[in-house]
């Protein structure tokens, strides 16, 4: 089949001449995959549509944050609303205070929060506020695990077990990048050794409780049961990143799921309806820290804006509604086990991992995937095959081997049995049988 992408090209061309590589988020640039990313005209519902009128499935949903689709009515009208009033004041709204309750009355593991106007933000403003209230500075982070582009978490490890990270990317002093350790995953030994060594020093543990950026790394609840003991037993704060997992796995997001308390948990993506914002929050004693209360500073120009807390109360009053979860994670299972059955059938070294409405295709046959390096290199080559195959016969996921995908409200059974015919037919092309 040939595949229509000369508008998307032409934009493509013309973009690299605005933005480096072309784009305004590295991975949107379709360099591990290779071909031209698609410039995306038109959303609606589980669909979205190119610049060349290409109609695609859409299991990228803005990398998480669509939860409920495109243009879900609800939230398109309360943005209209809330935009027709007035974009921005610079001074507190009654639209914060909706959502912030909102959050509240529903959350047992939070009772103040601050919103921000990105994940990244959020996770800075989580360290700051957890090494002001502890007055100490180091950071524990894990391989694997993605906190956006924060200076002290772009790391990864030194050799040895526990050691002082070093920077992954060009433009963070030495320093910053030793202030972060870095650990294992799942790993228990590397984790008291770490404290041992490091315990009076570290301000806090941060993790995904559901790491969800370097393939679907499914952690024994056990494990975060322990980094929970051990944060309690070594006067280290323990942050759980849910900027992925917040509102997606449940409405109290991992901390519900696995019924673990953290001390300070970092959202992002869904809370935001489709617009710009983050939050951290915590128990009262923990916030009254941050600025203007206690002297911890953080502040934001667009902090709180009227239009984007709109947009995430209107999508937080949908996933609020009892059984919502439930059947995201029903249809999700539904889904998944169709398309492992198949493989199984013809034997594919193939499997598919899912928690709630979070997926990803896993190009190896291992039962368990719980750490970056057991992620099966190789599989790289048969995901690019696979990709350009669901590109080419509708269906947009995001372009690359080690991003997950996500499932909507507006995925309904049958856009599903249809997404699971061309995810059959590409995996059979892929691997050749
Ligand atoms: N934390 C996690 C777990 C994320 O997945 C991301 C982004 O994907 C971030 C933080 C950073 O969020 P943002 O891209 O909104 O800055």
């Amino acid at each position: 089949m040939t595949v229509k992408t000369a508008q998307s090209e032409k934009l493509f061309n013309s973009a690299k001449l605005l933005f480096p590589g072309g784009v305004n988020s590295p991975v949107r640039a379709f360099g591990s995959v290779g071909g031209t990313p698609r410039f995306m005209v038109k959303g609606d519902g589980p669909y979205m549509w190119d610049a060349d009128e290409n109609q695609y499935i859409d299991f990228c949903c803005s990398w998480g944050p669509l939860i409920l689709g495109h243009n879900f009515t609800a939230v398109k009208d309360a943005i209209v609303e809330a935009v027709s009033n007035g974009a921005s004041f610079g001074t507190p709204t009654v639209q914060e205070n909706k959502l912030g309750q909102l959050i509240i009355d529903n959350n047992r593991f939070i009772d103040r929060i601050r919103f921000v106007s990105s994940g990244t933000e959020a996770v800075m403003s989580a360290l700051r506020l957890a090494r002001g209230y502890t007055g100490r500075s180091k950071v524990v982070k894990f391989e694997g695990c993605y906190h956006g582009h924060v200076d002290s978490l772009m790391v990864k490890a030194g050799s040895g077990l526990a050691t002082l990270g070093t920077s992954s990317s060009n433009g963070i002093p030495k320093p910053f990048a030793e202030e972060t350790i870095v650990l294992n995953l799942n790993d228990s030994e590397g984790l008291k050794q770490c404290f041992s060594e490091y315990g009076n020093d570290i301000a806090a543990v941060i993790i995904e409780p559901i790491p969800a950026n370097n393939g679907l790394l499914l952690q024994d609840k056990s494990f975060l049961t322990e980094l929970r003991g051990v944060c309690s037993d070594n006067n280290s704060l323990l942050i759980f990143d849910e900027v992925i997992s917040g509102f997606r796995v449940g409405f109290e997001g991992a901390a519900g799921y696995y019924g673990i308390a953290p001390d300070i948990i970092t959202y992002g993506k869904i809370i935001g309806g489709g617009m710009p914002v983050g939050a951290y929050g915590a128990k009262k004693e923990i916030m009254d820290k941050v600025s203007p209360l206690g002297d911890v500073y953080q502040a934001g120009t667009l902090s709180g804006n009227p239009v984007a807390m709109a947009a995430g109360y209107a999508q937080l009053s949908e996933c609020v509604k009892e059984g919502f979860y439930d059947d995201q994670r029903c249809r999700t299972e539904g889904f998944v086990s169709q398309i492992n059955s198949f493989a199984d059938e013809k034997g594919l070294d193939f499997k598919m991992f899912s928690v709630g409405s979070i997926f990803w295709f896993s190009f190896s046959k291992d039962e368990k995937v719980q750490r970056a390096e057991q992620i099966n290199e190789e599989g790289v080559k048969y995901f690019n095959i696979f990709f350009h195959e669901l590109l080419a016969n509708g269906i947009y996921i995001g372009p690359s081997a080690y991003e997950v995908g996500f499932v909507s409200k507006v995925h309904n059974p049958e856009v599903l049995d249809k997404a699971v015919e061309i995810i059959c037919a590409a995996l059979l092309k892929t691997y050749k049988k």
